[in-house]
């Protein structure tokens, strides 16, 4: 298992070391796919970090822009509002991770009575396919909990197109194992490559692309020709984005930590003194099935990591399992709110909605604000990326703290 260490101290160490690449090699590298162990060479590694917010989009922004221009770290800088794009659409579009779920189970269903379809779903998960950068891919997923882009999208299309499996159960296999398994970067990935998320566009792995990205590693024989849209509804219509939370930090309150967000300053920033803090983390809900072991270690070790670099802030700390928990947590305190950073659409947001009636019932409120960062941001994803990127220099001049040269 490659090392991925759960702190914010190895999350600055590996920006400090991508932050020389961020222009030219990253430019030119991005698409090299350089094996288990070699992906720093061209990429920065950093997404289990930034997904969870150990370091936050606004501190790589700022680090590669305190040191190259926008222009010439142009391509590193979209990557980064691709994280941010994709958060803003489906947050828009709640529902669309809605349907992913109920899909999901639906298919799940199959695989429990369908033996042909287990047995090739199993194939797919073990990298026992006989396609061998597929079965490659696979491994190095449940190894590492990391893929580079390029494979994550050369093995969606293989599996959607030439294994012939429902997307849903690929997205999922995604989730369980990836470090930075994201619901909106995941999902709507998933559904670009499949021709769902831009109607009738679809991606298709060619081999002699497979062969010059991975430098002659690969070179797979029998993949599909030809990639037909999957099926799909519309977009449903969007709702509005969320609102920046009005709340007052001088009212006796508790923090809960979940892996949104584990960089809590922005709230300290604001006046936030809590009596007492909980934590909660999603990995038992990134899916139905079980995630990987590493995934849960990894959150755990994350959370671990944000309580004690912030010790003297947190007061007492206690881990819940559930809302149920953390809302007889919140009945031992003598918080009238219990804030937390705002959880974007996905399993947090789930847990949310459940444990917002059981705080009411005790008279205590959840406040969840929104950072100033996405809050700029996410009203603007409401078409294509083409559209949203024209906003980047726009947003960055607005975000205290960045200078674009
Ligand atoms: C089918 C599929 C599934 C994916 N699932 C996830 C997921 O669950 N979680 C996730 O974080 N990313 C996902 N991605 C996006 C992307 O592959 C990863 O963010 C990227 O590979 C992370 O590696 P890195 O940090 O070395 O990226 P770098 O190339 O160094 O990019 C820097 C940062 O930009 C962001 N970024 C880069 N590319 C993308 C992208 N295409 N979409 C969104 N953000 C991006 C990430 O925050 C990343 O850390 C998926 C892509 C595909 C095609």
């Amino acid at each position: 298992m490659t090392q991925f260490d759960p702190s914010r101290t190895e999350s600055l160490s590996r920006m400090t070391a991508f932050l020389p690449k961020a222009s030219k090699t990253y430019a030119g590298g991005r698409n090299y796919d350089n094996g288990p162990g070699l992906h720093t060479k061209s990429v920065s590694v950093l997404s289990p970090y930034i997904r969870h917010r150990l370091i936050t989009e606004e501190d790589v922004l700022t680090a590669v822009l305190g040191r190259h221009t926008l222009s010439s770290a142009e391509k590193y800088v979209q990557e980064v509002f691709w994280r941010t794009y994709w958060k803003g659409w489906l947050q828009l579009r709640p529902s669309v991770w809605e349907m992913y779920r109920a899909g999901l189970k639906a298919r799940l269903d199959d695989v429990a009575t369908q033996g042909g379809l287990r047995r090739d779903w199993e194939a797919a998960c073990k990298g026992e396919t006989g396609i061998d950068a597929f079965d490659h891919w696979a491994r190095e997923l449940v190894d590492t909990g990391y893929l580079h882009n390029h494979a994550r999208m050369w093995f969606a299309s293989i599996w959607i197109f030439t294994l012939r499996l429902p997307w849903e159960l690929g997205a999922d296999f995604f989730m369980r194992h990836l470090l930075d398994g994201d619901p909106a970067s995941n999902t709507l990935s998933w559904r670009w490559v499949g021709g769902l998320q831009t109607k009738g566009k679809t991606y298709l792995a060619r081999p002699e692309n497979i062969a010059k990205y991975t430098e002659g590693r690969f070179n797979p024989k029998g993949l599909a020709g030809f990639a037909a849209p999957l099926d799909g509804p519309d977009h449903p219509p969007r709702t509005a984005p969320p609102e920046p939370a009005i709340w007052d930090t001088k009212r006796p309150s508790a923090l809960l930590l979940t892996s949104e967000d584990l960089s809590p300053s922005f709230l300290f920033d604001q006046g936030l003194s809590p009596l007492t803090t909980a934590t909660w983390h999603d990995a038992e809900h990134v899916s139905p099935l079980a995630p990987a072991p590493h995934l849960g270690a990894f959150k755990q070790g994350t959370l671990d990591d944000v309580t004690s670099r912030w010790g003297d802030r947190l007061g007492p700390v206690t881990a819940c399992a559930d809302a149920s928990e953390i809302a007889a947590w919140a009945a031992q305190t003598n918080a009238g709110q219990i804030v937390s950073p705002f959880a974007p659409t996905g399993p947090t947001a789930t847990m949310f909605a459940e444990l917002k009636p059981l705080l009411a019932a005790q008279n205590q409120e959840l406040v969840t604000p929104l950072r100033r960062y996405d809050a700029l941001c996410w009203p603007h994803a409401t078409h294509g990326f083409f559209k949203f990127k024209e906003k980047i220099p726009k947003l960055i001049g607005q975000l205290k703290g960045l200078q674009v040269a």
